[in-house]
């Protein structure tokens, strides 16, 4: 993601209602039903840049909770303006935060669904720990998914892609849907929600990756 410093965007995040705030975030974890004033599943986006997906998906699933996280306020900017945009989203808030900590902030099996959509490749391999499919990664999704949660991943990226299927191997997950050519898959087509790196690279002619993968045993419990 190019990165155009927005003044005041630090400001902003921390005046949003919108937005669980860093002080108390991690009085959060094990309570996120408190914060959306129900018990309905929730869903993350790890990494959600300017909010498309999210928001959206918060549309369509009304009867579902989103969380959206990012670790750049001038990125999460745009996406608040997104939510400020549709105030009907009661189901929809933000993270301001580094998603090594995710397990502070969500309690064991809190997690209905993960959602990564075109991560950072982070290319060199002294990297490989950084990049959010990684099993560093996974072992994170692993201790705040409920039962029968996934992470779904998307990418136009075949290196990360090859590299997610790897990992998803060695740390024992069950590879539950795999397509090297999602947007010629008209099934899948059909709930599919387009991001905005999705739509700037299909738009190329570039083959859009996906697979769904759940992790080898979640004693969690279900948050459905
Ligand atoms: N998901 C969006 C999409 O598909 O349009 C944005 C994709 S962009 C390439 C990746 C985003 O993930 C960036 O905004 C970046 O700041 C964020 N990100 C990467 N690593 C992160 C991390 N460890 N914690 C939180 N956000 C992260």
């Amino acid at each position: 993601m190019r990165l155009r410093n927005i003044p005041g965007s630090r400001e902003e995040i921390a005046a949003s209602p919108f937005v669980v705030h860093e002080d108390v975030m991690k009085d959060q974890k094990g309570r996120w039903h408190e914060i959306f004033g129900n018990r309905n599943p929730l869903y993350i986006e790890v990494g959600m840049g300017k909010g498309r997906f999210i928001t959206q998906m918060a549309g369509f699933f009304p009867e579902r909770n989103f969380v959206g996280i990012e670790k750049y306020s001038s990125v999460l900017v745009r996406a608040l303006a997104k939510r400020e945009a549709n105030p009907d989203l009661t189901n929809l808030m933000f993270l301001r935060m580094e998603a090594e900590d995710l397990a502070e902030v969500f309690g064991e099996g809190e997690v209905a669904g993960i959602y990564l959509n075109f991560s950072d490749p982070w290319p060199k391999d002294r990297h490989a720990k950084r990049r959010l499919p990684s099993r560093e990664f996974l072992a994170r999704y692993q201790q705040i998914l409920a039962k029968g949660g996934k992470v779904e991943f998307k990418t136009d990226n075949r290196d990360l892609f090859e590299f997610a299927l790897q990992e998803q191997k060695e740390a024992g997950w069950n590879l539950e849907l795999c397509t090297w050519d999602l947007h010629a898959d008209e099934e899948l087509m059909r709930s599919n929600v387009m991001t905005e790196y999705e739509q700037r690279f299909s738009s190329k002619g570039n083959p859009i990756f996906k697979m769904i993968i759940a992790p080898p045993e979640n004693t969690g419990e279900s948050a459905d």
